[in-house]
């Protein structure tokens, strides 16, 4: 194994959460028992100081296909509205030809705000049925994975070119690197969204940590990587999405933008809190193991009252913890979820069944929220429940979120 990002072979077992389901894969009945696990731990590189799987799950297995949808959540679609007007406001208010490419543009939530901003967009999108999705709803996009090679053949440059959450399928990360650089117009804005290590640490979000995220950036290790291609960071700050991502503005090394001094304060930051260090890894990992402790002996306390627990929500991550913390059908129902592509399906690894929300006659005596990163909009929603006497327990909570 070498560094995904600077091929050293120095690398340090930092964080182990052992055997894991490929935790994007909602089992159908008949596929239960049947899944694969796959070590899932992460190794610090002692050369650039990237966090990072050392591991990788064939990338056909874990984007040919998946059920997550960011339409689905209203918090979500503000947030990339706001993103959307940002940028055109910012760097684009007077530019006669506007036009955007978003990379893993999903169910082209984020698009779509473009488009109401005038913009000419285009997505790319490596999930058949989630692309198809996309075009159904009137938004240009590719089903193909972003490479070197594919970003000639997008009609390029364009001004604005987003990733979010996706700069992190690392086999072909450095191809990734250098098409964006191609085809992003030289007065051209990258813009990076990406959970930010730091804060996931901070947050004890152990849960962000699953097979698809095979890097864990920090805005200096995301900047090393983006100078071997030519790339910098002129402007980023932090968004409460996903209980604290980053927003990375990134031009040609000789492009225009003249820094804002915003990322410069974040690297300090990071210097200080020594959030780049081997050392900040290994107390996190004590702290997770800590955490499971205390899970599970609050769940058994209510298990031996006799209250009746529902997972509320079936997000990706929830598969990480539910999987390390070993809690199965015995200790929870069911997950509750929205997401009608989740119907009838079972949570791999811990089999837990998936119901519809709308289909739930009566309120459990606790919710144990896996989407704890919608504290604000799940507490709101159900208001009702919570004057009732419903327990609503966060297995994560973080001090900001949407
Ligand atoms: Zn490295």
């Amino acid at each position: 194994m070498i560094c995904r990002v600077c091929d050293s072979t120095r690398l340090d077992l930092v964080i182990d959460l052992g055997q894991q389901p490929w935790c994007n894969h909602f089992l159908r009945q008949e596929e239960i028992g049947k899944e694969p696990f796959y070590p899932l731990k992460v190794v610090h590189c002692a050369d650039c100081e990237t966090a990072q799987l050392d591991f990788t799950v064939p990338k056909e297995t874990m984007f040919g296909d998946h059920t997550y949808l960011s339409g689905v959540t209203r918090s979500l679609s503000q947030h990339f509205e706001q993103v959307a007007h940002e940028v055109n406001q910012r760097f684009f208010s007077q530019h006669p030809d506007k036009t955007v490419l978003d990379i893993g543009s999903n169910d082209g939530t984020q698009l779509k705000h473009y488009q109401k901003l005038g913009w000419k967009v285009l997505g790319v999108e490596s999930s058949k049925g989630t692309a198809q999705r996309a075009l159904d709803q009137g938004v240009p996009t590719q089903n193909v994975f972003f490479d070197k090679i594919k970003a000639q053949g997008l009609g390029g440059p364009f001004q604005v070119i987003n990733a979010s959450g996706v700069f992190f399928h690392l086999e072909d990360l450095h191809s990734v690197a250098d098409g964006i650089c191609s085809c992003l117009a030289p007065d051209g804005v990258f813009l990076v969204q990406f959970l930010y290590m730091q804060k996931i640490v901070e947050n004890g979000a152990f849960d962000q940590i699953y097979h698809e995220h095979l890097l864990y950036y920090n805005l200096k290790t995301l900047e090393r990587l983006l100078q071997r291609h030519g790339l910098t960071c002129f402007d980023a700050y932090l968004a409460p999405i996903h209980g604290g991502s980053m927003m990375a503005f990134v031009q040609h090394r000789d492009g225009p933008h003249p820094s804002t001094g915003r990322e410069k304060a974040i690297l300090a930051e990071e210097e200080r809190k020594g959030s780049n260090r081997k050392d900040w890894y290994l107390n996190f990992a004590q702290r997770i193991a800590q955490m499971k402790r205390e899970n599970i002996e609050i769940l058994g306390e209510r298990k031996s009252r006799g209250k009746r627990i529902y997972g509320m929500g079936a997000p990706v991550k929830g598969n990480t913890l539910l999987n390390y913390f070993q809690i199965g059908p015995a200790t929870i129902d069911c997950l509750v979820e929205k997401n009608e592509l989740r119907r009838n399906l079972f949570s791999p690894g811990m089999h837990i069944p998936i119901r519809m929300e709308n289909e739930i006659q009566t309120a459990p005596d606790v919710y144990y929220v896996l989407a704890w990163n919608f504290k604000h909009e799940i507490l709101k929603n159900h208001a009702d429940l919570l004057a009732r006497g419903v327990e609503f327990l966060f297995p994560v909570d973080p001090d900001w979120v949407a």
